[in-house]
């Protein structure tokens, strides 16, 4: 019977603040504060990068890699959800091992399968060192895509993990953790899940894939993906087995964090404010200008915040950077990724003294800066599952300029001018003249104050709270449990 709150584990490569690269470090630190408020006993899973701080080791155990052994550290620190019933506590476990883990980058090492096989295996035996057993085990892209049948097999010996659900959620389907096929022998894996309707892909091994497969339920970041993906052109050549789970498929949209990203109180900001009290925002356009060397002046500033990659549609565009940089307005980047992308736009930033700026690298207090000093936000994606740029930019007034593709179909909407609503401008067609037409329609309405200052109100002023999403999380949740018997649902 479960007639209190779910016991949920959170298992996630990043997780905010603690390390973070994109998007899943914001869901995986900001879902569970929301899950534990609505009286859920949530904890979260990461494994320990250098850049994480030393925490109190917790417990220790073997774990076999393949022919290697390893050990486990487990160390432990908190996350605090505040909400208007106080505060809670959510409890964050570090899987920590030097040999795979104490190094600068998160990913991108020759023996990732290794190092994450090496998470995958450690997560069970961690909840039993811990004694913690979750009704629930919340999974997250490919990372963490083999626990899902790691519980199966041990729960055909155990009843308690026979009986404990998995839910895996796809983040981004592009980065699917495809290794060669020795990475099952690491794994403990026989040989009969290498078929193409197991964790094979044309030749390896593929972790998104076999999350895909064993979880009880899966789910992404937005309806819109969770349809996309289903087809040829979005699916990654996993289309077919999204087809075919389909039934099992949910498309929940990812909330912010409403006492992170708060403009009237955000410490990171010139000067903080709200949707009644615009000036302020005037004073952290200004201030932008200033910190970056860009002239002071009215003009629209139109900012981005992005990694720099393919996705995000910064091809198209470089394409439309002459037409978009030959209007009356200043452009503020503030990215990293490819470094082709990255010298493109610093050149043009050299080319525009003035009116473009340029930083390449990650910085959470500028990103916050840029979020609040400009007027319209920039994001050309080629998919996005969901995007978190476009929701920060609107809590803080300012304005998508954006393809409606992904989450960014589910959560921006054409401003139109006969009904006055919507909070934001959107175009369809992957191309350079439609981004620039879809700019030139803001640039227009830009020009009349008060229906700009309408329009930022009302983008202000839409709920992105996690509040609608982690209800649905539960229902999710229960959905998975009723496939292992635990509460009954109606047909
Ligand atoms: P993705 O997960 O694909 O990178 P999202 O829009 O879902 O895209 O999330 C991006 C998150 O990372 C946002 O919180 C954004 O502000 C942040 N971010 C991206 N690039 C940078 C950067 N260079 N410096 C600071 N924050 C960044």
């Amino acid at each position: 019977m479960l007639d209190t709150g779910l016991k949920i584990l959170v298992v996630a490569s990043e997780v905010a603040p603690f390390a973070k690269t994109g998007g899943l470090a914001d869901v995986a630190g900001s879902l569970p504060k929301a899950l534990a408020v609505q009286g859920n006993d949530v904890r979260v899973v990461l494994p320990r990068y250098r850049r994480i701080g030393d925490y109190a080791t917790v417990t220790d155990f073997p774990v076999e890699v393949g022919q290697r052994k390893e050990t486990c550290i487990v160390r432990r620190s908190r996350i605090e959800a505040k909400s208007s019933r106080g505060t809670k506590e959510v409890p964050v476990y570090f899987v920590d091992n030097y040999h795979y883990f104490d190094r600068d980058r998160l990913y991108g090492y020759e023996d990732d399968a290794e190092r994450f096989a090496f998470f995958n295996l450690s997560i069970l035996p961690l909840c039993e060192e811990l004694g913690f057993r979750p009704d629930v085990v919340h999974l997250n892209d490919w990372q963490s895509g083999f626990i899902p049948l790691l519980i199966r097999i041990r729960g055909r010996h155990s009843a308690l993990w026979n009986e404990t659900a998995s839910v895996f959620t796809i983040h981004n389907l592009r980065y699917q953790g495809r290794f060669p096929k020795v990475t099952l022998g690491l794994l403990g894996l026989g040989e009969e899940y290498f078929t193409p309707g197991g964790v094979e892909f044309y030749g390896d091994v593929s972790f998104m894939k076999a999350g895909l497969l064993f979880a009880d339920v899966i789910n992404t970041v937005s309806e819109t993906y969770a349809r996309e993906i289903q087809t040829p052109e979005f699916g990654e050549g996993l289309d077919g087995v999204l087809r075919k789970r389909g039934s099992d498929l949910y498309g929940i949209v990812n909330g912010i964090n409403y006492h992170e990203y708060d403009p009237s109180s955000d410490p990171r900001l010139f000067k903080t404010y709200d949707s009644r009290n615009l000036g302020a925002k005037v004073d952290n356009k200004l201030a932008l200008q200033r910190e970056l060397g860009l002239s002071l002046s009215h003009e629209p500033l139109v900012g981005m915040v992005s990694r720099l990659v393919d996705q995000k549609g910064l091809d198209v565009l470089l394409e439309a950077m002459p037409e978009i940089l030959s209007r009356p307005l200043q452009f503020v980047l503030l990215g990293s990724g490819d470094e082709r992308y990255e010298e493109a736009f610093r050149s043009l930033a050299r080319s525009h003294p003035g009116k473009v700026s340029v930083t390449t690298g990650f910085n959470g207090i500028l990103a916050q800066r840029i979020y609040a000093g400009s007027d319209m936000f920039l994001m050309p994606s080629r998919f996005e599952p969901c995007g978190l740029g476009q929701l920060i930019a609107m809590r803080y007034g300012s304005i998508p300029v954006a393809r409606r593709t992904g989450g960014i179909a589910d959560t921006v909407s054409e401003y139109d001018v006969s009904t006055g609503t919507g909070t934001g401008f959107l175009f369809d067609r992957y191309e350079a003249e439609d981004l620039v037409a879809a700019l030139d329609r803001a640039l227009d309405k830009y020009r009349d104050r008060s229906t700009w200052n309408h329009i930022v109100k009302q983008a202000m002023e839409t709920d992105f709270s996690w509040n609608k999403s982690a209800a649905m999380y539960t229902e999710v949740y229960m959905e998975a449990l009723s496939r292992r018997g635990r509460v009954e649902r109606p047909a």
